[in-house]
């Protein structure tokens, strides 16, 4: 007898189930795109323990018929495609009929549903294995679907969850990114007991993006709508400076799906091109609309990617939008500061009104070239102040001369031998790293309470991952808490920031802080608060240092640990031998 047969149909729909079914995340995505598949206009999702537990998704969608009950558990059963010629060309978001019947494999289900055309609901029951139990039930027309225990006798794909809070984030996630695109539907998220979600339907688009991404962002939005070679490109790009350390504000969607591709991702990116620094994202809301024949969703079993055979012209029509969309966008603040100083200048009130509008910031040339050339301090053994430590440089060597401060960002210091060029701000961020990991490692943090504390407001994805690193945030000097649903307030700091603790400041941090807590494993959390909290406390990099500040720096690197490097691993000096530079020069052979 040979050895091959055919897999039972219990073990493959536990493999294709495999496919579709990451964890509750998927879950979420899948009852979602029914809900809207069935023209739902609200849609309501809970979840407990992260989902793990139970998935709850209701919806006032066209409902399923009583005879349809039985069959929409079954593999590839779906109301959505009949032939070949419809494969060509999908408008719903499902079609291959296989998520419901996923779930059923892999949990316990319960769906309540009432067609449209039926008086009376109906209720279906099933667990994995089993056949599922059918009867009368009441319900609005609509449909609600419950997915119970997620791999509860799968121990091998169990351990592969993440725990409630990450899988929780996760669902956050995919609501969030359905609810940014699809602004005409209402959608709820209730997470253990509580809302963290709640839009009405019909909103405006830029209403529940404010309402997503909070409002900080809200003065920064610049709309995009750009058609050309058959695709339409429509949606939101934000303005820099507002940026993120990661991607998960580039929200991307084909015909109002949301989808995740790196390569859209990178042509966001081109279209900024300078306006970013490296390492930072922008945040954006695409959607992108081509001929339905153009698009092959059948490509991923998640449909998570998509491919489109015109995709060298998608990319290149999405750079192309976002750079136009920037380049045409006057900041409104700007402006409107600018109609103001004419309004008064023109009222004759010119003078007092003046000093509101912000000095254009010259770099002083005439006052910068004189430090770089005469009356040079000296840091050794000098007529003027103490010499500076010979420790600070001890492996450097010998004494040397503050040469001066170059790019507001560079630190030249002469010795003997060679030229050794500062990055002030990663020096001062290794400064600053080592003394606030110094005391939290102690235990006495030294904490500065805000004169005024201050409110920052929040999306309810960051709202939900601040709130879980909280301790460890009074561990390294924060006092952060909740403010009502949507806010946060800060009422304390580590010391090494009150200095520096402006308003704008301390929103780019909590901003950073909240990434820190959806990209970190838990056991790097704690460090990786130090390493922003020390950047953000840092020395700025473009702010002008005199003789005595600079001086003030290199002393306090003589008394910290790993000075040669910054928190991230960047150096914070290099050396340039005099001997290099005789080479480079030609003056020697
Ligand atoms: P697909 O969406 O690919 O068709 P699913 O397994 O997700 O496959 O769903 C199977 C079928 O069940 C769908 O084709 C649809 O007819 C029906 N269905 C599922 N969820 C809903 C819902 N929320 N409202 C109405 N019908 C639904
Ligand atoms: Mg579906």
């Amino acid at each position: 007898m040979g050895r091959i047969r055919p897999l039972d149909q219990e073990l493959v729909s536990l493999i294709s189930a495999g496919e579709v079914i990451e964890g509750p995340f998927s879950v979420v995505k899948e009852l979602i795109e029914n809900a809207l598949d069935a023209g739902a206009t609200m849609i309501d999702v809970a979840i407990e323990e992260g989902g793990i537990k139970k998935i709850s998704v209701s919806d006032n969608g066209h409902g399923i018929l009583r005879e349809d009950c039985a069959i929409c558990l079954e593999r590839h059963s779906t109301s959505k495609i009949r032939s070949r010629e419809d494969i060509e060309a999908i408008g719903t978001y499902g079609f291959r009929g296989e998520a419901l019947a996923s779930m059923a494999a892999v949990a316990e289900m319960r769906i309540i549903s009432r067609a449209k055309e039926e008086d009376i609901g109906t209720e279906v029951i099933s667990r994995p294995g089993a056949r599922p139990t059918i009867r009368e039930a009441s319900r609005p027309v609509g449909s609600t679907v419950e997915v119970m225990d997620l791999f509860a006798r799968m121990p091998a794909r169990r351990k592969h969850l993440a725990g409630p809070k990450v899988e929780a984030q996760r669902v956050i996630d995919v609501v969030m990114r359905h609810a940014a695109v699809r602004n005409d539907v209402g959608f709820r998220l209730v997470r253990d007991g509580e809302v963290v979600l709640e839009c009405p339907r019909g909103q405006r688009s830029e209403d529940r993006l404010l309402y997503l991404w909070g409002s900080q962002i809200s003065r920064a939005l610049v709309r995009v709508d750009h058609s050309r070679m058959g695709v339409r490109v429509t949606g939101f790009v934000v303005r820099p400076p507002y940026s993120r350390g990661n991607r998960s504000r580039e929200y991307f969607s084909v015909l109002k799906r949301p989808i995740e591709d790196q390569r859209l991702s990178r042509a966001v990116e081109n279209g900024y091109s300078t306006l970013l620094m490296r390492g930072r994202y922008p945040a954006c809301l695409i959607d992108i609309e081509v001929d339905l024949r153009d698009v092959d969703v059948n490509v991923h079993p998640t449909k998570r990617e998509v491919r489109m055979s015109n995709m060298d012209t998608v990319l290149r029509v999405v750079e192309e939008a976002v750079r136009r969309a920037l380049s045409q966008d006057r900041p409104p603040d700007v402006s409107a500061d600018l109609d103001e100083y004419l309004t008064t200048v023109r009222d004759g009130s010119h003078e007092t009104r003046v000093a509101a509008f912000p000095p254009t910031r010259q770099p002083n040339v005439t006052t910068a070239h004189p430090r770089l050339t005469e009356e040079v301090p000296l840091a050794g053994p000098s007529p003027r102040g103490p010499p500076a430590e010979p420790a600070v440089v001890d492996e450097l060597g010998g004494t040397f001369r503050i040469v001066g401060q170059i790019h507001n960002l560079y630190i030249l210091l002469e010795f003997e031998d060679a030229l050794v060029i500062i990055d002030q701000h990663a020096a001062h961020e290794r400064v600053m790293y080592e003394r606030l990991r110094k005391e939290v490692n102690e235990g006495h943090v030294s904490v500065q309470e805000l004169l005024e504390p201050m409110v920052v407001q929040m999306g309810p994805d960051e709202m939900h991952n601040l709130l879980s690193l909280s301790d460890m945030l009074r561990a390294v000097g924060f006092d952060i808490g909740p403010f009502g649903d949507r806010e946060i307030v800060i009422r304390a700091v580590p010391e090494i920031l009150g200095r520096h603790a402006r308003p704008e400041d301390l929103t780019a941090l909590v901003d950073e802080l909240v990434e820190v807590g959806s990209r970190t494993p838990t056991e790097h959390f704690m460090d990786e608060i130090v390493k922003v909290t020390a950047c953000h406390s840092a020395i700025r990099a473009g702010r002008p240092l005199n003789e005595r500040e600079i001086r003030g720096l290199l002393e306090e690197m003589a008394e910290t640990p790993n000075r040669y490097n910054c928190p991230h691993g960047r150096p914070t000096m290099i050396r340039i031998s005099s001997a290099e530079l005789e080479r480079r020069f030609k003056r020697t052979t």
